[in-house]
């Protein structure tokens, strides 16, 4: 059948699928060092999810007070709960220095000091002097920090000999006998080509997949279709059991209020009126880590106290802020608060609920950026010809938590790494690996069934029992029984793609087939996270278990890594945390209790 599909080949030193902050910096750095690389996006670049970006990105300038990337690099490890590669924590925390500064110097407009610096505030788990202050590390364009950076990474990308592929979607990787990756197969949207994309090195920056879940704050693009062409590939994703909820979703409609609201001064209570996150983090009170958080409010809404006729969410007052700062600082969310809550955040406090927000769990990477497999007791094999960044990875830094700020800042290092690397393992003008053409006519086989998918399930209903399951199953606490529920309920739901029933035929703009697509690759990953959390008998950061409350680092200081195959079978194994660094600049942080 996929005989009738004609394909349109392209060749180039790299291909980088995702052109958000990690794709765009990935492919500028690709560009600069001579090689021919394209750049594939499902979406517009500028509207990437990055672009909804908030607060800020972290780096230790020191522009407001003391700081050192030590500190930092301090405030990772503890905010991973120990989880965290160090040697990759300890990279990204010397890097994003540089890399900051790179980004004023490329454009982007940060608000500044009186000074003329840029101007950095106060986020949750920053710390100086190894938890005994607050430091001011979150570098800040008013709170739309992520739209500066996306436009700015994107007018540098054009000033280079980038060739953007915009509104492709990317279906599946083209694999080698040997396991190696040799490009990857597109499909336009707008005339429904398909087109073959061969390369050196493919380099997936494809984001997060929030959207397995109900509530979440990320973009409705955000199906982690990266994670589940890896997935298809044979390959496994690490730690996908950690899924950040934020502590402050806008009750009902899921939009964000940044961290940087708190950050700047704002606080929660409950019915009582009472600021309780004094009783649950005694010093960092408020700005303590987003898990931490989460359940603390989760906990008080159990217990009776939470807010609204249903006391079933929590306030966070901006109102005592000088509205002048407000409106310098805090401008876009304002601007939601009014719009989806209703709210004038100079009088009133905005109702707020934790809700999905960030996937610490992706394809499995070194701190080059390369892709890594356990193979024939190699815990640490790299995938070749194949590289991931941004939030469809795990290199790992953020281990069980990722603190606010910490995602922009590993998508410009870690894209800067990848390109790195990129330009020493990739000749210019070479040929690319060949893939059998098996590969593509099994990419094509795949899409071609969707595409004519005609079961008794829509697409949507699918999608609502997967996030409904999510949502209920693998929350915020977490219990062994929910999570045995959850696997069967999960594999009765992936079960049901086999009835997926699309209406659409057409290869043009057919929204109903790339939603299909997306569903069959979040899929893939909520099966993953639903059976690698069943699987995780402790607590540490976003993974709470009340039925093994304590961390347990003899048994359990390790990632998980898990792989799905087609018919929805998972298989689990682990690899050790890299308790190593890189320099002698820095030594191994040992695990101790996480109290903030
Ligand atoms: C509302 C919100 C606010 C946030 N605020 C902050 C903050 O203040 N500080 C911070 O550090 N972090 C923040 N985060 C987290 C951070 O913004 C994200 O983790 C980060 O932007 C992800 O960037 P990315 O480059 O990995 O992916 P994205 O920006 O999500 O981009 C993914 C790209 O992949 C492309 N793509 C995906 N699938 C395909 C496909 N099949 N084919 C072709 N292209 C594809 C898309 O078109 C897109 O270009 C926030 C997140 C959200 C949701």
């Amino acid at each position: 059948m996929s005989k009738s599909y004609k394909i349109i080949d392209h060749v180039y030193d790299v291909i980088v699928v995702g052109a958000g902050g990690a794709g765009l910096r990935a492919t500028l750095g690709c560009a600069e060092a001579g090689l021919k690389t394209a750049c594939i996006s499902k979406v517009f670049p500028t509207r990437s999810h990055t672009v909804a970006a908030q607060g800020g990105i972290s780096a230790a300038l020191g522009n407001m007070g003391p700081d050192d990337w030590r500190w930092h690099m301090y405030d990772t490890v503890k905010g991973s709960d120990w989880l965290g590669d160090q040697d990759a924590i300890e990279y990204m925390c010397r890097e994003a220095v540089p890399a900051v500064l790179e980004l004023e110097h490329f454009g982007v407009p940060f608000s500044r000091t009186e000074e003329g610096k840029i101007y950095q505030r106060a986020f949750g788990g920053m710390t100086t002097e190894y938890g005994k202050g607050t430091a001011q590390r979150t570098c800040a364009a008013a709170d739309r920090t992520g739209h500066a950076m996306l436009h700015t990474l994107y007018g540098q990308c054009l000033k280079h000999d980038v060739e953007f592929f915009i509104e492709y979607f990317g279906l599946d990787l083209l694999m080698t006998e040997e396991g190696a990756c040799a490009g990857v197969l597109a499909w336009k949207l707008d005339d429904g080509t398909i087109h073959r994309f061969k390369a050196q090195m493919v380099i997936l920056a494809t984001g997060g997949y929030g959207r397995a879940y109900f509530s979440c704050t990320s973009a409705h693009t955000c199906t982690g279709d990266g994670g589940g062409m890896v997935l298809r590939a044979g390959l496994p994703l690490q730690d996908m059991e950690f899924v950040q909820f934020h502590p402050t979703g806008i009750y009902g409609a899921g939009c964000l209020i940044t961290e940087g609201s708190r950050g700047e001064g704002g606080y929660l209570t409950n019915s009582k009126g009472e600021r309780f996150m004094e009783r649950y983090a005694p010093s960092a009170k408020d700005l303590a880590s987003r898990d931490v958080v989460s359940r603390a409010m989760t906990i008080e809404i159990r217990e009776g106290r939470g807010v609204g006729p249903k006391n079933d969410h929590i306030y966070l007052h901006l109102d005592h802020l000088d509205p002048a700062v407000l409106a310098e600082r805090l401008p876009g969310i304002s601007e939601s608060a009014k719009i989806f809550a209703g709210v004038d955040v100079t009088k009133e406090p905005i109702p707020v609920l934790p809700t999905v927000h960030y996937n610490m769990g992706g394809i499995a990477t070194n701190y080059h950026g390369e892709v890594l497999t356990k193979l024939n007791g190699d815990p640490d094999k790299v995938v070749p010809g194949l590289m991931a960044i941004g939030e469809a990875a795990c290199v790992s830094v953020h281990g069980a938590n990722r603190l606010g700020s910490n995602s922009l800042v590993d998508l410009v290092v870690f894209g800067r790494a990848a390109a790195i690397r990129a330009a020493k393992v990739v000749t210019p003008g070479a040929a690319p690996r060949e893939a059998p053409a098996a590969a593509t006519e099994k990419a094509l086989d795949r899409f071609d069934k969707l595409r004519h998918a005609k079961g008794g399930s829509p697409t949507a209903g699918i999608r609502d029992q997967m996030q409904r399951t999510m949502q209920t199953n693998c929350a915020v606490f977490r219990t062994g029984d929910v999570l045995q529920e959850g696997c069967k309920l999960m594999d009765k739901v992936h079960g049901s793609w086999a009835d997926v029933d699309v209406k659409d035929r057409s290869l043009v703009w057919n929204s109903d087939l790339v939603e299909t697509l997306e569903l069959d690759n979040l899929l893939g990953q909520a099966m993953v996270t639903m059976y690698s959390a069943a699987n995780r008998q402790e607590s540490r950061g976003a993974h709470a278990r009340e039925d093994y409350p304590e961390r347990d680092d003899k048994e359990w200081m390790k990632h998980t890594l898990a792989w799905c195959d087609e018919r929805g079978k998972v298989t689990i194994d682990y690899r050790p945390v890299h308790t190593y660094t890189l320099t002698n600049e820095v030594q191994y942080i040992a695990p101790k209790a996480r109290v903030y």
